[in-house]
């Protein structure tokens, strides 16, 4: 017999929610709006107050929030609607078989279970009486390309008219596969998109245009030394090192035309302290510096880096859930960026953990492992039933 939580990951695995951003098409398996009305209507089934919240056209967030004794703050749990793509995996994607003690399929690990355990744990907290503070449920479209979802209800969050939740935002839980490590920070993403611009001719007479591809490949060996240059600097204690790539490179059209624009994109990992903005006018200056040629260098989507205070309850809080099902206290850094990024201009807890694998999540094969996802679902539910960390 499968569990509660097993089966309720193994339904929303079935229901396609592929990012859309990978794709224009906004038909499934791209779009999360199925698994929005899915996680809504299961809420409202079990008398929870579940709303949608339309962020952008077919974007929706789901939002319940259940209140407290002390109505003045609250405690934000948040998982993510929308996974990866599908292209290349070698199981058929939206299966949500349960085979060999594991669910398989797109989104298992990565957020599913996580947001499954999540779920129930909310609901059963909410069903028990004597909730110390406000306690709220938020499953966000747009995490996996950038936080669209998060990033909307976080600027709702910052208007003191029209706030989407009641009291003070006291911390936030963010369900990822964590192995149910208490991740205490990670670092930010700054995504920069580099443009030449040159002049098409036929490729017969070059001369007659301004080929756009070779100031390009010296501004892609520029940003590789200047990635180079990132690994002579101090390192975070233990987030470690920024790194630069250039992941994604156009230019050209046709073998015979001499190409008139060429673009790369450049993937940054940051560290706390570091701005976003003040990142893209870096390597602007260090590409001037190096080069003579005309390179527009602009900031397409950033995550913050996240860092916690380690004193805080809330941590212990975390540890001692996770110590009593798993026998570890283990706390961590992240590989990865996470919706908690959207909330960095509030200066409280914003920790990740949940259970299952960022080894098996955006894999060709995703799975998570179910006595894992059962441990998840105990840890939240000792967190909740327990002291949340949060009443200093
Ligand atoms: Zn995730």
């Amino acid at each position: 017999m499968l569990s509660e939580v097993a089966k309720l990951c193994q339904t929303m695995v079935r229901i396609p929610s592929v990012n859309p951003q990978a794709k224009t098409a906004f038909q499934p398996p791209y779009g999360e709006q199925q698994m929005a009305r899915f996680v809504c209507n299961w809420l409202n089934e079990h008398h929870l107050d579940g709303q949608i919240q339309t962020v952008a056209p077919n974007r929706p967030n789901v939002l319940a929030v259940a209140p407290g004794q002390n109505p003045a703050k609250t405690l934000l749990l948040c998982a993510h609607l929308d996974t990866v793509d599908v292209r290349d995996m070698t199981i058929e994607p939206f299966i949500g078989q349960a085979r060999d003690g594991r669910i398989l399929g797109r989104g298992s690990s990565d957020d599913k279970g996580p947001l499954a355990a999540m779920m129930i744990a909310f609901r059963d907290r909410v069903h028990k009486d004597n909730l110390p503070h406000n306690l709220a449920l938020l499953a966000t479209c747009g995490e996996e390309f950038d936080r669209t979802g998060s990033d909307f209800f976080a600027t709702q969050l910052s208007h003191h008219t029209n706030s989407p939740l009641p009291g003070k935002l006291a911390a936030a839980i963010f369900a990822e596969p964590t192995n149910l490590k208490v991740i205490f920070a990670h670092r930010g993403v700054v995504r920069l998109l580099l443009t030449t611009q040159g002049k098409s001719a036929h490729s017969s007479r070059p001369e007659k245009g301004k080929n756009a591809i070779y100031p390009m490949a010296r501004a892609v060996t520029a940003v590789e030394n200047f990635a180079a240059e990132l690994a002579h600097r101090p390192p975070h204690p233990q987030l470690g090192l920024e790194t630069a790539s250039v992941t994604v490179l156009h230019g050209g059209q046709q073998v015979n035309v001499v190409p008139d624009s060429c673009t790369a994109q450049v993937d940054w990992r940051i560290l706390p302290g570091r701005d976003a903005q003040q990142c893209r006018d870096e390597l602007n200056l260090f590409l001037k510096n190096q080069l003579h040629d005309d390179i527009a260098v602009e900031l397409i989507n950033q995550y913050d880096p996240v860092d916690n205070d380690l004193e805080h309850n809330i941590i212990a809080a975390l540890l001692d859930a996770a110590e009593a099902v798993t026998g570890r206290r283990e706390k961590a850094v992240f590989a990865g960026a996470t919706d908690a990024s959207a909330f960095t201009r509030w200066n409280i807890p914003k920790i990740i953990f949940g259970p299952g694998s960022l080894h098996t999540a955006h894999t060709q094969d995703e799975y998570i492992e179910i006595d894992k996802l059962d441990q998840g679902l105990t840890a939240y539910q000792k967190f909740l039933n327990g002291n949340w960390g949060i009443d200093e």
